[in-house]
């Protein structure tokens, strides 16, 4: 049975994967190594140093590629660093389209590190996609999707930007960290490039940070493959090993949050003391059945603001928690409680957080994998 043929829960396990030619190792092996002995200069079995590539690296862009329904797969020390090599991508003068309501730290590298070298950037809502063509010139080069978007939950309808984005001759990329490849794969949606942290979801344990980038086109996987060894941002053997580990058991994992998701939800949303619920599962989120057709499920982020909810209330709930921890990241076994204004999304300026809703009051939650009655136990206590 050809590779392509399994099916996603069979690929997070095979997909990429061969035994160890060595000793038939089951896991590929960490090697943890620099450097590789080489017979006469350039005789080499494959790999000269670390930066360009090895071996355990090499295993795990495979199984990314496979997951994301790609050909090429690039691991990167984080997330940021990959988002960094895409960027890379681009000269001075041209222009990128992103989101308003971005992952903090992207906003950041984008807004803070490269507008210094002459690429501009602009942000709007791209779930209206009469805005984005709006905004569209020749020197628009990227389209930059987050979908589900971080903290508000938006979604965006990646077809329907990727038509805008051929007709333009533009390059789209799709941040697929919070719905992960179980729920969607943005290259089958006509994305170029699918860029995780695979420090979330992938890795899903908490114990590592680590970035990627998959994509379908030769051309651009060998560009993106020379700034990624140019710049030198490369994840490490043991780290590779670590996100390998976590994407075997990706999809029992993703079926879980997705259940504890709902659960949570629901529980939120008819509680008296709760204003508002972000999650794209609810029948009257704005983009819903954008979020049906293109995701599998709807996954265990959501974000909620208390009654009458103030950044000091906001505060207090979140330190009440005792299941929940409160602390930065997504995506781990173990539930997580964040407050945006003051941890993910405290480098963006109040005024322009606050247009997207990312309010003092609003709480983001990434739900685990525990029992969800405990977890509804938990918020119980804390609003209470
Ligand atoms: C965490 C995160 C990133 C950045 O990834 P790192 O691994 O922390 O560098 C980018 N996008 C999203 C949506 C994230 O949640």
């Amino acid at each position: 049975m050809s590779e392509q043929q399994l099916h996603f829960n069979s690929k997070t396990i095979h997909g990429g994967q061969e035994p160890d030619k060595a000793y038939g190792a089951v896991m590929p092996p960490i090697y943890q190594t620099s450097t590789y002995a080489q017979s006469t200069p350039g005789g080499h079995k494959g790999y000269e140093y670390s930066r360009s590539a090895n071996p355990t690296r090499t295993a795990l862009e495979r199984s990314l590629a496979s997951i994301e329904n790609g050909t090429y797969g690039l691991a990167f020390a984080s997330g940021l660093s990959a988002i960094d090599a895409v960027v890379k991508l681009l000269a001075p003068g041209d222009e990128v389209i992103s989101t308003n309501d971005l992952y903090g730290g992207s906003y950041r590298l984008f807004r803070q590190v490269f507008e210094k070298f002459g690429i501009q950037f602009h942000f709007i809502g791209l779930q209206d996609l009469d805005a984005v063509e709006s905004k569209i010139n020749e020197r628009t080069r990227l389209i930059w999707v987050e979908t589900p978007t971080n903290p508000m939950m938006n979604v965006v309808d990646i077809s329907g930007i990727s038509v805008l984005a051929k007709k333009h001759d533009i390059l789209l990329a799709v941040d697929n960290t919070f719905a992960t490849p179980y729920l969607q794969r943005p290259l089958d949606l006509g994305a170029d490039i699918v860029m995780h942290s695979a420090t979330k979801y992938l890795g899903g344990h908490s114990d590592v940070v680590v970035g990627a980038l998959v994509v379908n086109d030769k051309a651009l996987a060998e560009r993106l493959y020379f700034i990624q060894n140019a710049s030198g941002a490369v994840c490490g053997p043991m780290d590779s090993f670590l996100v390998l580990r976590g994407i075997k058991t990706l999809h029992v994992r993703m079926q879980r949050h997705c259940e504890n998701g709902r659960e949570i939800a629901q529980f939120l949303k008819t509680h008296p003391k709760i204003e508002k619920v972000y999650w794209p599962g609810f029948e009257d989120h704005p983009n819903h059945h954008i979020a049906k057709s293109q995701m599998a499920d709807f996954g265990g982020m959501i974000s909620f603001i208390p009654k009458g909810g103030s950044y000091d209330e906001a505060i207090r709930i979140v330190e009440r928690l005792r299941v929940f921890t409160l602390a930065e990241s997504l995506g781990g076994v173990e539930s997580l409680a964040g407050h945006p204004a003051s941890m993910t999304h405290a480098s963006i300026p109040k005024d322009e957080r606050e247009k997207s809703g990312v309010v003092d009051a609003l709480i983001r939650l990434s739900v685990g994998i525990e029992d969800f009655r405990d977890l509804i136990a938990d918020l119980e206590q804390a609003l209470g």
